[in-house]
This record gives C-alpha cells, sequence and structure tokens, in this order.
C-alpha cells in the first residue's frame, strides 16, 4: 500500500496532521492501493498563510518570469508525462490509451496555451488619462475533480500563477495521486515557497474552510452543480471572485442533412469518453424522428463495438467507473429510465459478461425518449444516452435548450452555415460545429445556466485570477 502523508506547504513537504486517512481504490479490481492523509484545519490554515505572504513578492514578478517558470513546468512534464498516465489508469481506471493520449495531453495544451497567451498579454491600457491595469486577484484556492484531474488542475495553476497569484490546491480525494506528482513537478520547477501549496481531504470539510477563508480572495472550483451552490454561498460571506465549472447535459442536434453515420458513431463515441465520466460531451442525441431507425442502428452497433474491460490493456476503450458511489449511481439511472418507459436499445443494468469484479458498466442507449423523463434531464456522468426524436429545426433547438445546463452542444449538419445558425440559438458557452474539437485549449471554456460562471482556458483563464485596476490621472 502506497502512502502519501505529507502535505506541501511554503516549499515544503511537511507531514498532514489530520485524524482521517482516505483509501484510494483501484476502480478496476475494487482494492485500495493508497492512503492519503487528510490535511487538518491548521494544516489549512498554514498553507492559506503561505500562500498569503508569498502573494508579496509573487505578484511583482514580471510576465517574462512567470513564462520562464511555466516553461520549465512544462519540460519536467514532459519528461515525467507517463508517470502520470500509470497514475490515471491505477486511480480513475481510464484505459491506457486515453490516459496516455487525451488525459495526459491536455497537461501540455494547457501549460502551452497559457505561456502563448502571457506572450502577447498587456497589462496596461490608456484610456483618456487613465490607465486601466490588470493586477493578480491575490490568493486562489483550486478545487477539482476527479473525472479530468490532469485538464482541471493543469489549467487552473497555469492561468493562477501567469495571472501572479498564490494558490492552494484541493485535489479530487478520490484521484488524488497525480496532484502529489504535479507536486513535484512545481517543486523542482523552482516555484517560489508558499506560491503553490497542496492540501488533501474531503470537500465538505477541507473544501469548505477554503472557500469560507477570509484570506482567500478566489475560488475556482470544478465539480457537481451541488457543490457549486455550497460553495457560492460559503464564498458570499467575504465576497470572493467565484468561478463555477459545473455540470451538463449537453444535446448533440444531428440535422437532416448531416453525414447519418459520422455524425452518429461519433456521438456515441465521444459521449462514453471516460466511460460517460466528461462534463462536457453530449448525452442528448437529437435526431429527426424520420431517421431514428437508422440513427438506433448505428448507434446500437457503435456501443456494442467498446470493449469494456481491464484499463491496462491495449484493447480496452472503456475502463470501469471511477468508485462504488459512482457505479450505484449510474446503475440506479439505468434502472428509472427502464421504469420511466425509455426504449433500452442497448446495455443495461448490471456488469458486462465476464467482468464478476470492478465497477464495468455496460455501454447504455435508450432510445426515444420523453425529453422530459429523468434520463434526459439529469446529468448520469457515465456511459448512457439518450436518443430524442424531433420533428423540426425549432423543435431541436427547443429541446436542446430544455435544459437547466448550458455547458456545451454539438450541432452536425453537411451545411456548416446551417450549423452556424442553428448553434446561434443554443444557450451553452461553447457549441462543436460537426464535433470539430481542435482548439480545445485556446478557446474559452466556461458553462451557462447552472453549469457555472466565469470562463478557463488560455487568456479567458488568466483574466479570471485578475482583478482590474483603474488609475485616473496618469496621463497629466
Ligand atoms: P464534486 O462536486 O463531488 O467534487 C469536486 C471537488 O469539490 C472535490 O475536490 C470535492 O472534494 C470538493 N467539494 C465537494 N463538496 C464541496 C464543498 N461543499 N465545498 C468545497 N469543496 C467541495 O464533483 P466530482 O464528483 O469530483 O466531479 C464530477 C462533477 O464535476 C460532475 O458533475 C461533472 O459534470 C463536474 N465537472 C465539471 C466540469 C466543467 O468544467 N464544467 C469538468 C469536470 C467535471
Amino acid at each position: 500500500m502506497k502512502k502519501y502523508e505529507n502535505l506541501y506547504i511554503n516549499g515544503e513537504w511537511v507531514p498532514a496532521h489530520g485524524e482521517k486517512k482516505i483509501e484510494v481504490v483501484n476502480p478496476a479490481n475494487e482494492e485500495a492501493f493508497a492512503v492519503v492523509t487528510s490535511a487538518s484545519s491548521e494544516d489549512v490554515e498554514r498553507a492559506v498563510a503561505a500562500a498569503k505572504e508569498a502573494f508579496k513578492t509573487f505578484s511583482q514578478t514580471t510576465l517574462a518570469e512567470r513564462i520562464e517558470l511555466l516553461e520549465r513546468i512544462l519540460k519536467i512534464y514532459e519528461r515525467r508525462r507517463q508517470e502520470f498516465s500509470d497514475a490515471l489508469t491505477e486511480e480513475l481506471g481510464a484505459p491506457k490509451t486515453l490516459s496516455e493520449g487525451a488525459q495526459t495531453w491536455l497537461g501540455i495544451g494547457h501549460i502551452q496555451a497559457t505561456i502563448d497567451a502571457l506572450k502577447s498579454m498587456t497589462l496596461e491600457e490608456k484610456k483618456g488619462n487613465s490607465t486601466i491595469v490588470r493586477e493578480p486577484a491575490g490568493v486562489a484556492a483550486l478545487i477539482t475533480p476527479w473525472n479530468w484531474p490532469i485538464n482541471q488542475v493543469f489549467t487552473k495553476t497555469a492561468s493562477a500563477l501567469a495571472a501572479g497569484c498564490t494558490m492552494i490546491l484541493k485535489p479530487s480525494q478520490v484521484t488524488p495521486i497525480d496532484s502529489f506528482l504535479f507536486t513535484e513537478i512545481l517543486d523542482e520547477a523552482g516555484v517560489p515557497a508558499g506560491v503553490f501549496n497542496l492540501v488533501t481531504g474531503d470537500g465538505v470539510v477541507i473544501g469548505r474552510q477554503l472557500s469560507l477563508h477570509p484570506d482567500v480572495d478566489v475560488v475556482s472550483f470544478t465539480g457537481s452543480t451541488r457543490a457549486g451552490r455550497e460553495i457560492s454561498r460559503d464564498a458570499a460571506e467575504t465576497i470572493k471572485v467565484v468561478h463555477l465549472e459545473l455540470g451538463g447535459k449537453s444535446p448533440n442536434i444531428i440535422l437532416d442533412d448531416a453525414d447519418l453515420e459520422k455524425a452518429v458513431s461519433t456521438g456515441v463515441t465521444i459521449c462514453y469518453s471516460n466511460a460517460g465520466q466528461s462534463c462536457s460531451v453530449a448525452t442528448r442525441m437529437l435526431v429527426p424522428r424520420s431517421k431514428l431507425a437508422e440513427v438506433n442502428e448505428i448507434a446500437k452497433r457503435t456501443a456494442e463495438a467498446f470493449v469494456v474491460g481491464d484499463p491496462t490493456k491495449d484493447e480496452t476503450t472503456m475502463g470501469p467507473l471511477v468508485n462504488a458511489r459512482q457505479f450505484k449511481s449510474v446503475q440506479g439511472y439505468i434502472q428509472t429510465g427502464i421504469e420511466e418507459g425509455g426504449e433500452l436499445l442497448t446495455g443495461g443494468v448490471g456488469r458486462p459478461e465476464g467482468l464478476a469484479k470492478g465497477f464495468y458498466t455496460k455501454p447504455t442507449i435508450f432510445t426515444n425518449v420523453d425529453p422530459k423523463s429523468t434520463i434526459a434531464q439529469e446529468e448520469i456522468f457515465g456511459p448512457v444516452l439518450v436518443i430524442i426524436p424531433f420533428d423540426s429545426e425549432e423543435e431541436a433547438i427547443e429541446i436542446a435548450n430544455d435544459s437547466i445546463y448550458g455547458l456545451a452542444a454539438v450541432v452536425q449538419s453537411a451545411d456548416k452555415d446551417r450549423a452556424i445558425k442553428v448553434a446561434s440559438k443554443i444557450r451553452s458557452g461553447h457549441v462543436y460545429i460537426n464535433h470539430y474539437t481542435d482548439d480545445y485549449v485556446s478557446v474559452p471554456f466556461g458553462g451557462w445556466k447552472q453549469s457555472g460562471t466565469g470562463y478557463e482556458h488560455d487568456e479567458w483563464g488568466i483574466r479570471g485570477f485578475q482583478l482590474v485596476k483603474a488609475v485616473l490621472g496618469t496621463a497629466v
């Protein structure tokens, strides 16, 4: 059993003093392989104090110095990337192809995009006789989820460092291992003492202490809408800057002129990436009613081609869900879908055949689903796709927007202009035309409605950690 008993505070690895020991379980075999000692409330106090003190000097560093720091971090990460892949496969159950691919590539993508943004960023602009200045916002608490841990930890940390903020990272207690590795990298890269601090523990205790703390100026949170509401309430006590990247139930509108084979098979494949545990993938497939039979055939065939199993094997395309809780929740939704009368096209409750151990779930599709039903409205966060038929483009837009969420959407059509016109009517933070994703790290990422507030990635991420100061009378 690996033991993680230290925290990183004020540039040093120091013992964690919390009483709670958190087991990290490998979801592929349901066995604990590591134990993490939680921070105590005094540990959190020390981390915040260190960040507050370090802010005095780090906030004064130049953009060139921060670029150099990020370049050093990137270099070390590139050298150690494989360790992150291995950790992700063990703690999250991400198949090797995913952890060696997109999951860890995003670390590189985010740091590089942040460096590029810093190189062209100006911190001052003139207006009349005044100067408008962007300054670092202060001490930031970075609270992250388990599903794409590198994606969130790297984008938040890179943006905060680029802005000149100091920070305390509280990673998910479910997948903390890659954050320990990440901290080693920052230490090796020479991040000044107190600028970056790592604390561990439960959200409702340690995370909460950070969002309530009077010396924390910014809370950057990614996770569930439930926790986002709690954090907003806690942070309101001291009027902090709060960014929330929350849940989603994104629509994939396939218009009648789309290349059906490509649109449906890509839609299913992306929905199932990371075993469906991805906030912004489209989990509601909206299709013309006249094409439903054809869509069903393509979707079923694509789902059934998934190889569910041991994430360390090359041929595996879907690993287990992250833990027992997630497994139970997803099984519950599949059962609800059946009880509410959705037509089960493939999958269903229970583990796939031959997989008695591990939190494996059958790739599942419900078709001809009522857009008002539970499985069409709630975020399931597992490999469960719902197919909803529509009779007109207007109805498709209406169904797409009939959600408390507004994180992402996909619009597919052979006519790009038509797709862009539909995209303009969708209430969400980003829309993928025909599943185009190449610019992901360099365009703003943020949810509308109950999917969140604020934006991440590239220059938008950095701006989230800056405040604006107007200095009047600079030219007279
Ligand atoms: P979660 O909300 O349970 O936990 C996320 C983090 O918040 C963890 O570190 C947790 O310890 C902490 N936390 C929980 N309650 C807290 C509280 N009251 N105060 C402070 N901290 C608290 O989410 P999860 O289960 O780890 O992640 C899955 C959720 O995250 C899904 O809903 C998914 O859609 C969402 N998500 C959103 C995005 C996005 O960018 N919009 C990205 C990834 C995941």
